[in-house]
């Protein structure tokens, strides 16, 4: 039913140049805005061009020190949190894919591609893994001293040391954890797409 007001005409204007828009006027109406043609035609230019640099010349040495620098924070921050408070809460371990993602893309220079993807995952595996390794090693450790026994495990441990530790302590909600890791480092380095 009709309540028989009838809106004033508003004048509208180009989202981007702020030009009011004569009527007839060629315009481009997207979803939440609208453009004069010219606004349009540089906005869609930009955008093709920000898609097409973002996966040219990519620095994956600045990637991987990047990546690199986001698992060390991010292993610091699940282990620095599991010594203070005692508690495995391996979620925080997710922060690891989330830090290794946003450094991978940050020191890389904001680019986005599958390689940066797979470099991103391969870095928060590992971050992931020797974060376990610390984690355990920690709760073995106190665990013994408990009982009297002395045990130092190293900080840098040979790969059979590495495996015996983790075993130790890998459950379940740890494979589930790991799979987040993944989800999120692999998300963040992935290229924009248009109109897909
Ligand atoms: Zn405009």
């Amino acid at each position: 039913m009709d309540n028989g007001t009838v809106a004033e005409p508003e004048t509208i204007r180009c989202s981007e140049c702020n030009t009011a828009l004569t009527e007839g006027q060629d315009r481009e109406t997207t979803e939440d805005a609208v453009f004069c043609r010219p606004c349009f035609n540089n906005l869609t230019a930009q955008l093709h061009q920000a898609v097409a640099v973002q996966g040219q010349d990519i620095n994956y040495s600045m990637a991987a020190v990047g990546g690199l620098a986001g698992a060390a924070i991010g292993v610091l921050v699940w282990w620095g949190f599991t010594v203070v408070t005692n508690i495995a809460f391996g979620l925080v371990a997710v922060v690891i894919g989330f830090a290794v993602g946003k450094g991978v893309v940050m020191l890389s220079g904001d680019k986005r591609s599958q390689g940066l993807q797979i470099t991103s995952v391969i870095i928060s595996i590992l971050g992931f893994v020797y974060a376990s390794y610390l984690v355990n090693r920690t709760f073995i450790m106190s665990a013994l001293a408990e009982q009297g026994e002395t045990l130092v495990l190293p900080w840098i441990p040979a790969p059979d040391v590495l495996f015996n530790v983790l075993q130790l302590g890998f459950g379940f909600m740890d494979a589930v954890f790991l799979a987040i890791v993944v989800y999120e480092a692999w998300k963040i380095p992935a290229p924009f797409r248009i109109g897909a």
